[in-house]
């Protein structure tokens, strides 16, 4: 597309923008009574009007029914949990028995290294990406310490090249297959959270399942961003958080994968719950774990129906505009940010932004990671005083994620704009 930064073109696209009447579904926050440009919906999503309704209805219900509400209420809560999998499995690209709705992301993650990290004397490492969101590295070190390992050598980490920011696919798999036979397990962000690249997953899964180790991945930043196939690329596990791009709420439910061939297998062995045991027989309260056959084996506790009310309005609105259109216009919209961005540069006499995201097909989702080379802090400032909603990380990046959901062209447009006018 031939992009130009002015609000004319921006205006023009938004008017053609075929998922346009979904911006009408979210409350965009205010600054000075008028609409801000929130560019963090990578951190978190916004509110959608719907979710009110949908967890006034659990109130009712709780008030009206009390504890029979896990039977009668209008979505019955024992069986609350079952209204997700089908909802789900689209957009991280799974059959529905393998995604369950549970819990929040760092303890999911836990969960799911109870089952497959289960280091030996020989197979005990983990690979994972260089100065990973910090609750995943505490994830990582605590687990390798739980198995008695040290994590200076449990825990190997795959780093950017000196003077680049992001990881090398090449340099991915070299780590996979130097640590091979000592490998137990890879896990990385699908989207890293601070430079917004996209791993490929695929070829990470490949190479790890060559030298006998298991691949999972954190999609905290690319679940509802970008277009997965977990199932398809043979991943063994998963999880996710639902407030970022998945507009629940904060810290609202979150969701775990388990590929088919691991979460049929109820042998497995898990931290286990009673909301994990076999449905038909559950109530009788029985000794001795029975694993249900699906994802929902790893569950451990009722449902947080009240977060998971929230966690259902989204996602019915993410049923509506279907993935294939969102993350068309998401790569329409940020490319036009990386035009914008470039046309910024192009009229300084020294650079001043380095967008540190790449920018190949594939390789990002709609976050986009500016590397502020003067000015940072002033321009950083003068967003925020303008009503521009955006990340700042220290020393010196500033994060924008322009969603498909609810972002426009003319936000972007106004997000340059004022750049512009710092400059
Ligand atoms: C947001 C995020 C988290 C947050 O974890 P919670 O358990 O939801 O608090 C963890 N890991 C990554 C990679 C994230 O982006």
């Amino acid at each position: 597309m031939q992009y130009e930064n002015t609000l004319e073109f921006a205006r023009q696209q938004d008017a053609a923008d075929p998922l346009k009447s979904f911006r009408e579904k979210f409350f965009i926050p205010q600054h000075n009574g008028k609409d801000t440009v929130y560019l963090t919906g990578n951190s978190l999503g916004l509110q959608p009007q719907s979710t009110r309704e949908y967890i006034q209805q659990e109130l009712d219900d709780w008030a009206q029914l009390g504890v029979e509400g896990h039977f009668q209420a209008k979505n019955p809560w024992l069986h609350y949990h079952e209204l997700f999998p089908s909802l789900l499995a689209p957009i991280v690209g799974a059959l529905p028995h393998e995604v369950v709705a549970m819990n929040q992301l760092t303890v999911n993650l836990h969960l799911l290294m109870a089952t497959f990290y289960r280091p030996t004397k020989d197979r005990f490492k983990i690979l994972c990406e260089a100065k990973a969101f910090p609750s995943d590295q505490y994830a990582l070190e605590s687990q390798a310490r739980l198995h008695g390992f040290d994590p200076k050598e449990a825990v190997v980490e795959v780093a950017p090249r000196p003077g680049e920011y992001c990881l090398r696919e090449e340099d991915i798999i070299d780590a996979i297959n130097q640590h091979g036979p000592q490998l137990a397990l890879v896990l990385f962000g699908g989207v890293n959270y601070y430079t917004g690249q996209v791993l490929p997953m695929q070829a990470i899964t490949d190479v790890a399942h060559n030298v006998g180790a298991l691949a999972g991945f954190d999609l905290a930043h690319a679940a509802g961003n970008i277009r997965l196939q977990l199932h398809d690329w043979d991943v063994d596990f998963a999880c996710w958080c639902s407030y970022k791009y998945l507009n629940s709420g904060p810290g609202s439910v979150a969701g775990a994968y388990i590929h088919e061939r691991h979460c049929t297998n109820t042998e497995l062995p898990r931290a286990a719950g009673w909301w994990g045991y076999e449905k038909d027989t559950r109530f009788q309260m029985k000794p001795l774990f029975k694993a249900i056959p699906t994802a929902e084996g790893w569950q451990l506790s009722n449902a947080p129906v009240l977060s998971m009310a929230a966690h259902r309005a989204s996602l019915d609105i993410y049923a509506a505009a279907g993935m294939d259109a969102l993350t068309q216009k998401s790569k329409t919209l940020t490319g036009y940010l990386f035009h914008v961005l470039d046309e910024i540069n192009a009229a300084q006499e020294v650079k001043v932004i380095e967008v540190i995201t790449p920018r190949g097909a594939g390789e990002h989702g709609c976050q986009v990671s500016l590397l502020m080379l003067q000015k940072g802090r002033e321009v950083f400032k003068a967003l925020t005083e303008r009503g521009v909603i955006a990340d700042w990380r220290e020393p010196n990046v500033i994060r924008v994620a322009p969603v498909p959901l609810y972002n426009s062209f003319e936000d972007v447009w106004r997000f340059g704009e004022i750049i512009r006018e710092v400059l």
